[in-house]
């Protein structure tokens, strides 16, 4: 039987991370502790370091000051000197909505674009 969460994705059971965190994903909580290992041990990341993570933060994205959505990407990450957080969310099932607020992001944020990562053996990349 195929289930829906409240994210939509599919057959996806609910984790909770080392930081007591209840996730989406397995994979969702597996990111979230290695990124806050990063954090911990002040390494980079997209260029620079962490100085905070929130999870499943909620933004609205506006055109013309007209709120089109409203998006919850898996992760805000705070970035030291920067005033704008980098948005990533974990893939899962892409879904039709998602591909849409992922361009729609994109084109709202053209230099700060949303991070989309996989796990790929032991390694995550970017996607
Ligand atoms: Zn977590």
């Amino acid at each position: 039987m195929m289930w829906r969460n409240r994210k939509g994705k599919f057959n996806a059971s609910r984790c909770t991370c080392a930081n007591g965190h209840l996730h989406d994903s397995g994979l969702e909580s597996r990111r979230c502790d290695y990124l806050h290992l990063l954090m911990r041990g002040d390494e980079e990341i997209y260029g620079g370091r962490l100085d905070a993570i929130e999870v499943q933060p909620t933004i609205e994205l506006r055109v013309n000051r007209v709120l089109i959505c409203k998006y919850r990407p898996d992760f805000a990450l705070a970035m030291r000197w920067e005033k704008q957080p980098i948005y990533e969310d974990v893939k899962g099932i892409e879904t039709a909505v998602f591909r849409l607020k992922r361009r729609l992001y994109d084109a709202l944020h053209p230099k700060n674009p949303l991070r989309v990562v996989k796990r790929a053996g032991r390694a995550w990349i970017q996607v």
